[in-house]
């Protein structure tokens, strides 16, 4: 279910989502208004929320939220910064209870952050960000690479080292959650530069709870950011799982395992590196190279393939192999594992994309979100 708010009239309405043709338009329906679109101020990617079908402009509606377990995900981005002035006034904010709002869209160089406090001490320049992102009682940020939130990053910690006061604020839109982390898996540059910049740059993570008609609760938790591990695991190494699709069935020779048959459909296979992961991942991706791994053959006859990263310390790669034999249907015995004991690294993920798929979120959130 999701909560979209009339651009005329009153409160918001609760809709079933039906699907996102588009990142500015959602589907959804309900009982008296039938099938419409809404617009969607949100620009995430958001996979994980907006499951079609069975989760939870000049459109006449905005999506307001959606919901997560039964509790309300606040997703329209353009109320962040008047929820998070709501929060520093109800003195709410951990940290900055004593701070009041000077100014909203403060532009310093070429740059714009969110608001000017002052408290005690003196000035103090805060950026918002907005956390959508969680799982597995873990709160990350961000959910697609922001190039522009790092560069943010940097520009506070070159004016703290002038010496101006500055932080960041990430509201986390759920109560279910026990610890904040940057989402290295998702974009790194921008993990390591909140790890670098923390010293110079205060970070606070806090999460809000929404009630069911779509009011702020009064409670706010400041959220422990695990540093020291987060550091050790923010890196350009771990595994990886590499989502392909079939458009129709094929035979492919595979190298030293021969003639292997496949169904059209999406498959799933995993694979690590310790070093150069996204290097690793990005040849996955380009067709034109010299073949070397099992999986190359199959990628030459994908017509869609996408990379996702699970970054760790750790080798994962038999670990997610395992994982996924108990969300798929094994693929080729054989396939992508002659280093290890296990009897495949590819799966079948049958005719809906497995990013689609609930099971395959809920594998994803336990790799990739550490408590
Ligand atoms: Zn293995």
């Amino acid at each position: 279910m999701m909560h979209v708010l009339p651009i005329a009239g009153p409160g918001p309405v609760r809709a079933t989502f039906l699907a996102r043709p588009n990142r500015f338009i959602v589907r959804a329906e309900t009982p008296a208004l039938g099938a419409f679109d809404a617009y969607m101020p949100n620009p995430g990617r958001l996979r994980e929320l907006l499951l079609s079908p069975t989760a939870a402009g000049k459109q006449p509606f905005v999506v307001a939220g959606v919901e997560r377990d039964g509790d309300p995900v606040m997703l329209h981005t353009h109320w962040n910064n008047l929820v998070a002035r709501r929060l520093l006034e109800a003195r709410l904010v951990p940290g900055l209870e004593t701070a009041e709002v000077v100014r909203a869209e403060v532009p310093v160089g070429h740059s714009r952050f969110d608001f000017l406090l002052r408290d005690p001490k003196g000035d103090l320049l805060l950026e918002v960000k907005s956390c959508t992102l969680f799982g597995n009682g873990v709160a990350m940020f961000p959910d697609a690479v922001t190039e522009r939130g790092r560069r943010h990053l940097e520009e506070l910690a070159a004016l703290s080292r002038q010496g101006r006061r500055c932080a960041v604020l990430f509201v986390v839109h759920t109560p279910r959650v026990s610890s904040f982390q940057p989402d290295y898996h998702t974009d790194l540059a921008f993990a390591q530069t909140l790890v670098a910049v923390r010293r110079d740059v205060r970070i606070i993570a806090a999460s809000v709870r929404w009630n069911a008609d779509l009011t702020l609760d009064e409670t706010v938790r400041a959220l422990p950011v695990p540093w020291t591990r987060t550091a050790r695991e923010a890196q350009d190494r771990g595994a990886y799982l590499l989502l392909l699709h079939l458009p129709e069935p094929c035979r492919i020779a595979v190298g030293g395992l021969g003639t292997v048959d496949f169904a059209a459909g999406h498959y799933v296979y995993a694979g690590s590196a310790m070093r150069g992961l996204a290097a690793r991942m990005a040849r996955h991706l380009r067709l034109r190279k010299r073949h070397h791994w099992h999986v190359d053959y199959l990628r030459a006859a994908a017509d869609r393939a996408e990379a996702l990263a699970v970054r760790s310390s750790t080798r994962e790669e038999c670990a997610l192999a395992g994982a996924l034999g108990a969300v798929f249907p094994a693929g080729p015995a054989g396939f992508g594992c002659s280093d290890c004991a296990c009897p495949t690294h590819l799966f079948y993920g049958g005719s809906a994309p497995p990013l689609d798929q609930r099971p395959f979120h809920a594998l994803l959130e336990r790799f990739r979100m550490r408590p």
